[in-house]
C-alpha cells in the first residue's frame, strides 16, 4: 500500500507549534495536528459555535471534515476541502441525575467534562492516558484506557446528535435501535458531524495510583492474568531493551479495596520511591499523582494532567490490538524485536480493554491486549518498522488503532472487520455522495475508491 500518512515538519516548525494549546496555525495559516507530523491539506477552516452554523456549513460544502482536538497521528481528520473545528462547541448540555446520563456538545474535552461531573457527584468509568482529547474525536476512533473489565470510551455512549450530509439533525440512541447504534459510534468520521453526545455516568469514586519498577518479563509471562488484573486499570511501560518491564502503573478504585497499603514488592518489581513519568527522562510533574495518594477518578485514571504536555509532545504513535488470549505470545514476539525497535522508541505501553459490540471497534466481540508504541518523530525509520511489527502480530489477526500510524493493507484490514460491509451500508444511507469521505477513508475503508 502506498503510505501517504505523515508529512514530517522541519524541527523549527515542530518546536514552534507542538505545544500550542490552541489550534496550531503556522505563519502561512497552515494547520497541523497536535504532534505536528501532519499538515492538513487545506487551510480553510471554521470554528463553529452553534449547531445551526454546523448545518449551514454542511449544506454549503461539497466535502468537509470535522476536527476535535487534533490528537490523531494519521490523516483520518484531514481534508483537501474544508475543516470544521468543534473546539468551541464544548458545553455541558444536561446532566440527568436520575437517568445517570450527561449530554455534552461534541467538542468538549474529557478534561473539561470530568471536573464538572465530579463536582456534581458523578464519574465516567474510564479515561484515556490524557484528558486533553475531545469526546467526539475520541469515541470515533475507539479511544481507550486500561482495565480488564473496562470497555473503550465509546462504550459509554448512549445517544448521538449528528448533522448528516443533507444538513439535517438526526438523533440516534442505543435504547431506540441498539444494532444500528453499535454501527454508528465508532464511525471514523464517516457518518456526519456529531454535535452532541450522551454518555452514561456513575457515582463519583476515588482512585489510588502506585508505580512499581523493573518487573521481570518472566514474571509477566507466568502471571500475566494476575498482573493485569491487579488494579481497576493497569498499564505496563517498557522500552523492550532488557528482560524487565520498566514500570507497572496500578490504579485501584477505593471502594473496591478501601485504603490500600501497597506492598513494597510486586511480582519481583519494587515500589517506586517517587512519582514517575513513563519516559524516565521526562518530568513527573506532568503526570497524575502516584505513591498511593487517594484522589478523584479524573485526577488518577489518566496518566497526564490537563494543564501539562502529555507524553513527550515531539513523537509519533502506533498501537495494535490482539485478542487477550494471545497476549503473552504477542508480547514475547515483540520483545524479540526489542533491539530493532528500541532505537526509535520513546516508550511502549501495554494495556487491556474489555470486549464490546461496536462494529468498528478493535475490541468488537473480543477482549484485547493493546501494544502501544510512542515513537521518536522519525517517520522514515518508523515507517520501516511498522510492517515488521504488523507481520509479527499477523498470526493474532492484529487490528490497529484507527487514530495512530499503521501500514496494514486495506484488504487485510477488511478481513479482520466482519462488520465493515454493514458499516459501509450504514454510511451510504447517511452520506450517499461521500461528503465526509477523505483520503484516509478512501484508502483504508474503501480500498482506493473515491466517493
Ligand atoms: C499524547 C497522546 C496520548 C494519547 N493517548 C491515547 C490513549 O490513552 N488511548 C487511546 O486510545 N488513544 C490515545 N491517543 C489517541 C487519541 O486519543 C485519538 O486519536 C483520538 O481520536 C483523538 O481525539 P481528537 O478529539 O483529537 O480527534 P481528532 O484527531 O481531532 O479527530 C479524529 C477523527 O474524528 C473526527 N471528528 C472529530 N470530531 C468530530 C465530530 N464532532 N463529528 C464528526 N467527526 C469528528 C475527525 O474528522 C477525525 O476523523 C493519544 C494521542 C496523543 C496525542
Amino acid at each position: 500500500m502506498e503510505n501517504k500518512l505523515p508529512v514530517p515538519l522541519s524541527a523549527n516548525q515542530i518546536t514552534d507549534h507542538i505545544n500550542s494549546p490552541v489550534l496550531a496555525e503556522m505563519p502561512d495559516n497552515t494547520i497541523t495536528n497536535w504532534s505536528g507530523n501532519i499538515i492538513f491539506n487545506t487551510k480553510e477552516i471554521s470554528f463553529t459555535q452553534t449547531v445551526a452554523e454546523v448545518q449551514e456549513l454542511v449544506q454549503k460544502h461539497k466535502q468537509l471534515k470535522a476536527l476535535g482536538s487534533r490528537h490523531c497521528f494519521n490523516r483520518i481528520a484531514d481534508s483537501h476541502h474544508y475543516l470544521l473545528s468543534l473546539k468551541e462547541l464544548n458545553k455541558v448540555v444536561t446532566l440527568n441525575k436520575e437517568a445517570r446520563t450527561v449530554t455534552v456538545e461534541a467538542g468538549i474535552k474529557y478534561g473539561e467534562l470530568a471536573p464538572y461531573l465530579h463536582d456534581n457527584g458523578f464519574a465516567l468509568p474510564n479515561l484515556a492516558s490524557l484528558p486533553h482529547i475531545s469526546v467526539a474525536g475520541s469515541i470515533i476512533t475507539a479511544t481507550h484506557g486500561s482495565g480488564v473489565n473496562n470497555g473503550n470510551l465509546a462504550t459509554s455512549v448512549v445517544a448521538l446528535e449528528i448533522i448528516t450530509a443533507d444538513g439535517n439533525i438526526q438523533n440516534f440512541s442505543k435504547a431506540q435501535d441498539e444494532d444500528t447504534f453499535n454501527g454508528l459510534v465508532v464511525n471514523l468520521g464517516a457518518i456526519g458531524i456529531i454535535t452532541k453526545v450522551t454518555l452514561t455516568v456513575e457515582p463519583t469514586f476515588k482512585v489510588q495510583q502506585n508505580v512499581y519498577e523493573k518487573l521481570p518479563l518472566k514474571q509477566l509471562k507466568d502471571n500475566f492474568k494476575a498482573i493485569i488484573a491487579a488494579g481497576y486499570s493497569v498499564s505496563l511501560f517498557t522500552d523492550w531493551l532488557t528482560d524487565n518491564i520498566n514500570q507497572v502503573w496500578i490504579k485501584s478504585r477505593m471502594e473496591d479495596v478501601g485504603l490500600y497499603n501497597f506492598e513494597p514488592e510486586f511480582y519481583g518489581a519494587t515500589a517506586a520511591t517517587q512519582n514517575r513519568h513513563p519516559i524516565m527522562e521526562m518530568p513527573a510533574e506532568n503526570c497524575t499523582e502516584q505513591m498511593g495518594v487517594p484522589g478523584p477518578w479524573h485526577e488518577r485514571l489518566p496518566h497526564f494532567k490537563m494543564g501539562f504536555t502529555p507524553s513527550s509532545g515531539v513523537e509519533l504513535q502506533s498501537e495494535y490490538f490482539i485478542p487477550r488470549q494471545h497476549a503473552v505470545e504477542a508480547i514475547l514476539s515483540i520483545a524479540r524485536l526489542g533491539k530493532q525497535i528500541n532505537p526509535h522508541l520513546l516508550i511502549s505501553e501495554i494495556r487491556t480493554i474489555a470486549a464490546d459490540n461496536l462494529w468498528l471497534s478493535p475490541c468488537y466481540k473480543q477482549s484485547c491486549v493493546a501494544l502501544h508504541f510512542t515513537w521518536k518523530q522519525d517517520w522514515p525509520a518508523v515507517s520501516k518498522l511498522l510492517p515488521i511489527i504488523e507481520q509479527e502480530l499477523a498470526p493474532f489477526n492484529v487490528r490497529p488503532h484507527w487514530g495512530k500510524l499503521f501500514s496494514i493493507a486495506p484488504d487485510v484490514l477488511a478481513s479482520r472487520y466482519e462488520k465493515l460491509p454493514a458499516f459501509k451500508n450504514l454510511v451510504s444511507q447517511f452520506d450517499p455522495n461521500g461528503k465526509f469521505r477523505n483520503e484516509f477513508l478512501n484508502t483504508t475503508i474503501y480500498g482506493g475508491l473515491k466517493a
